[in-house]
């Protein structure tokens, strides 16, 4: 059976963030809950990471300010996953922590059956560089290495990664790897960070508005290069965003705002990423 269904996908909404999950939104499953605990999937997926009562907090003067509070979720193995909200919601917050990029003030993050809040340092980073892949929404390549210098530098995190030519043939830039960024468009920029994301085989691609920079034709290609990665090669990738488009392309959509998962829902039709538009 085809993965996208394609005569429903005109029944599909767009959903804003401010939108609880209703009975009405064909798109999507209430199978939530404001805080995640019943977000089961259909369909026997193996369970990688869970946040219990995850937060994060900062002093504002004598206040205490959440950037993210009480948060609970359950990410599946291969799934694509969206976190949408707008500025300030803790999107990247949330990101951060999945990354081990970033502490915890309380909770549980628990990956693999490890809570990772439990991890020295020296465990987090070697959490970070087996498990973790991150694309970012300006890139970050170095500007001076090609894009096979590019990917070929995270041998220095992970000694087994994939062969370059392998990562970059995968998103489509063989052709490219001996250019310097300088000559490879945004949309290509984009595609060698995604190789360098993947070369070392993450257990979780994390990209933060991979889009952001990039006009709607690139950007639609972008997108479905990553929800190619999670529907074809069975990648977990959970990306951030303020679009509320790009809700109906994931399996799995989490809403936050003011440092809190208003809901978390499970779309039963996906379109393909071509077919979003903003
Ligand atoms: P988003 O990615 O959705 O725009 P963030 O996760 O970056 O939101 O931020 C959520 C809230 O936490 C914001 O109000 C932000 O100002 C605050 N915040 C984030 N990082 C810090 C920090 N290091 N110190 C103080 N406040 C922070």
């Amino acid at each position: 059976m085809s993965i996208f269904n394609k005569n429903k996908t005109d029944e599909l909404n767009i959903i804003n963030v401010d939108e609880l999950p209703n009975a009405e939104n064909v798109s999507s499953k209430d199978t939530v809950d404001s805080d995640g605990r019943n977000s089961e999937p259909d369909s026997e997926k193996k369970l990688l990471m869970e946040f219990k009562n995850v937060s994060k907090e900062y002093k504002r003067g004598d206040r205490v300010f959440y950037a993210l509070k009480d948060a609970n979720l359950k990410i599946y193995e291969g799934e694509m996953v969206v976190i949408l909200g707008p500025s300030g919601a803790g999107k990247s917050t949330l990101l951060n922590l999945l990354g081990g990029m970033d502490r915890a003030s309380g909770g549980e993050i628990i990956f693999d059956g490890q809570d990772i809040t439990k991890y020295s340092d020296n465990q987090l980073t070697s959490y970070r560089a087996s498990n973790v892949g991150v694309v970012f929404q300006f890139y970050n390549l170095i500007p001076t290495l090609t894009a096979y210098e590019n990917v070929a530098l995270m041998k220095n995190i992970e000694k087994d990664i994939m062969d370059p030519i392998e990562a970059l043939t995968e998103v489509g830039l063989k052709d490219h790897m001996h250019q310097f960024p300088s000559q490879l468009s945004g949309g290509e920029q984009q595609r060698t960070s995604i190789a360098r994301a993947i070369a070392k085989n993450p257990r979780l691609l994390l990209c933060d508005e991979p889009t952001g920079a990039l006009d709607t034709d690139t950007g639609q290609d972008v997108l479905k290069l990553l929800q190619d990665m999670s529907r074809e090669k069975k990648r977990t990738v959970v990306m951030v965003t303020h679009n509320s488009t790009f809700a109906d392309i994931a399996d799995t959509v989490i809403r936050v705002k003011d440092g809190t998962v208003k809901s978390i829902t499970r779309n039963e039709v996906i379109k393909d990423a071509r077919e979003v538009s903003w």
